[in-house]
């Protein structure tokens, strides 16, 4: 009989997301006439930005007419694309990143566990807890773990716990390790990272030989102009680090499907025999042979958002729902709940009243104010005692969540 990959076994059954659609439909059942507000997504909710769909319905067009068809086009990305994301998010920040080393895909989710194609099986490899669940999730199905725990580590990871004695920003770890996931701005916990923070990283990687995924989904949501957008701010990080960015969560394309991958030619790694390899070359060769390109039509949409007024949608975009983010800690601060986040991302953080556990405030919430949001402990351990709220939704949803937690708080 054909066998499986025995990794996939050692998977925690997706709990998270299943158990709170279970609590959220069981109260539905027995409290037929509660109109219940969802704040636990972590999709957006606001239509695409108009220079989008415009691009997009002219890129259908082209299509259309013999001399405009496009068939597959490069595996990396059309260069037009490639080069204004060049200019416009990185050069412009005085990154050192070529068109050449920005490859275009259909989602960091897919890039972010793909890249683990390209790198051996015996790596240390660091993420924080909590921590976004798919860089966990692909290192066990790659094999690259041991089995879980009743708290939810697998064996073999190096957990740095982040919590709000350290600004949730991990300390640099006192061990080597070779692969440590950063997200910043964070997804769950809405941190982010100072200059010095990451320079830190750089140079710890940089002296261990190590590699930084970093995580940039998030990057269109600050405002604060000191906090770095790119981990290529950092002198050095050219030498250490791939960056991750979507176009999902600053324009909206979560159903679009639109992202990017940078691998910086100066990057390197080691190959068995102790010789110094490319990585670039690396992922050219993986993409090229794996994946096929994305769509001329969704690539004509992600170039819009570097227009005059794709860069101004987008930015109302995110300012709306900033405004959410900013009600939200302003009311749940109000009720007299601790949150963090929320300021430079779109997720605030809350600290569980009354020592409360993650799941118990989620029960609370749901029967009180019939309002949902995510566990913290579903992130991981050390989420255990908080709770992550998502600015993505309607005003009036927003509104109208955070008027029944003020009403109804403080809770005993
Ligand atoms: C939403 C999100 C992404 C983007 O994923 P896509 O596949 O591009 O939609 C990446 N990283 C984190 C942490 C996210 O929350």
């Amino acid at each position: 009989m054909a066998t499986i990959n025995d990794n996939y076994l050692k998977l925690k059954a997706g709990y998270l997301f299943p158990e709170i659609a279970r609590r959220v439909n069981a109260f539905a059942e027995t409290n037929a006439n509660a109109k219940v507000i969802r704040l636990g997504i972590g999709d957006v909710t606001e239509p695409l930005p108009e220079a989008c769909r415009t691009a997009m319905i002219k890129a259908v067009e082209d299509m259309g007419n013999r001399d405009d068809f496009k068939g597959y086009g490069p595996e990396q990305g059309y260069a037009w694309l490639r080069e204004k994301i060049a200019k416009h998010d990185f050069q412009s920040r005085g990154c050192d990143v070529d068109a050449s080393e920005i490859f275009i895909s259909d989602g960091s989710k897919c890039d972010c566990g793909n890249i683990l194609d390209i790198f051996g099986n015996n790596n240390t490899i660091a993420v924080t807890d909590p921590v976004y669940p798919v860089y966990v999730d692909t290192n066990v199905m790659a094999g690259h773990t041991g089995d879980v725990n009743e708290k939810g580590e697998y064996g073999g990871l190096v957990y740095l716990p982040i919590s709000a004695d350290n600004n949730f920003t991990a300390e640099i770890p006192s061990q080597k390790v070779d692969l440590i996931y950063l997200c910043f701005p964070n997804n769950p916990t809405g941190a982010t990272a100072s200059k010095e923070h990451l320079k830190a990283w750089v140079d710890y990687a940089r002296s261990n030989g190590s590699i930084i995924f970093f995580d940039a989904a998030y990057e269109a949501f600050i405002s604060d102009p000191d906090i770095p957008h790119s981990i290529y701010e950092i002198e050095g990080a050219r030498d250490c680090a791939i960056e991750f960015r979507s176009f999902s969560k600053n324009a909206g394309f979560t159903g679009t499907r639109c992202a990017l991958t940078v691998v910086p030619k100066t990057l390197t790694g080691s190959s068995a025999d102790g010789s110094s390899v490319e990585i670039w070359k690396l992922w050219n060769r993986r993409q090229s042979t794996k994946f096929n390109g994305v769509s001329y039509i969704v690539q004509r949409g992600a170039e819009a958002v570097y227009s005059e007024e794709g860069k101004a949608q987008t930015k109302a975009l995110i300012d709306f729902y900033m405004e959410n983010a900013k009600i939200i800690r302003e009311k749940l601060t109000e009720a007299g709940i601790s949150v963090y986040g929320g300021v430079n991302a779109p997720y605030v953080w809350v600290k569980t009243p009354n020592s409360l556990s993650s799941w118990d405030f989620f029960d609370k919430l749901l029967h009180t104010c019939n309002v949902v949001g995510t566990p913290g402990s579903g992130f991981g351990a050390a989420g255990e005692g908080y709770f992550r709220i998502s600015a993505f939704n309607s005003r009036a949803n927003v509104e109208e969540a955070m008027k029944r937690i003020t009403e109804k708080f403080p809770i005993t």
